[in-house]
């Protein structure tokens, strides 16, 4: 199975998967145990495929971001997809994708996935 195969079939067990500080978080475990040998076997390319999707995320989200930035005076609420936050409970309220796993038991306070913590950040430098 190549590494882009594994990532799919992940998602479709229902499974998820992230980058934690240094290392990949693949869960939860009822759903992908039976995968765990071909997560050792392609390990390295399971985290550049993540890696590189999360650029992309950031980038487009960064993009509508910045976009709803006025040149000047206060900044307001920024969103991804216009409505995100009305999805309910475990999505983020900005894209209103479900959240990834995250550190630090922040799980339950965070109201924002990371790619949209991260685009907006990066729409305010942009465009400020
Ligand atoms: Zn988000």
């Amino acid at each position: 199975m190549t590494a882009a195969r594994l990532l799919e079939t992940i998602r479709e067990l229902g499974g998820r998967i992230a980058i934690v500080g240094d290392s990949l978080r693949i869960g939860p475990r009822c759903a992908v145990a039976e995968l765990e040998s071909e997560f050792r076997d392609h390990a390295d390319e399971l985290a550049t495929l993540i890696g590189r999707e999360h650029v992309e995320a950031v980038a487009w989200r960064a993009k509508i971001m910045a976009e709803q930035i006025p040149p000047d005076g206060p900044i307001p609420v920024l969103a991804a997809r216009e409505g995100a936050w009305l999805a309910g409970h475990g999505v983020c309220t900005s894209c209103g994708d479900r959240f990834e796993v995250e550190s630090g038991g922040s799980f339950g306070r965070t109201l924002r996935c990371r790619a949209c913590r991260e685009a907006a950040e990066a729409a305010i430098r942009w465009a400020r």
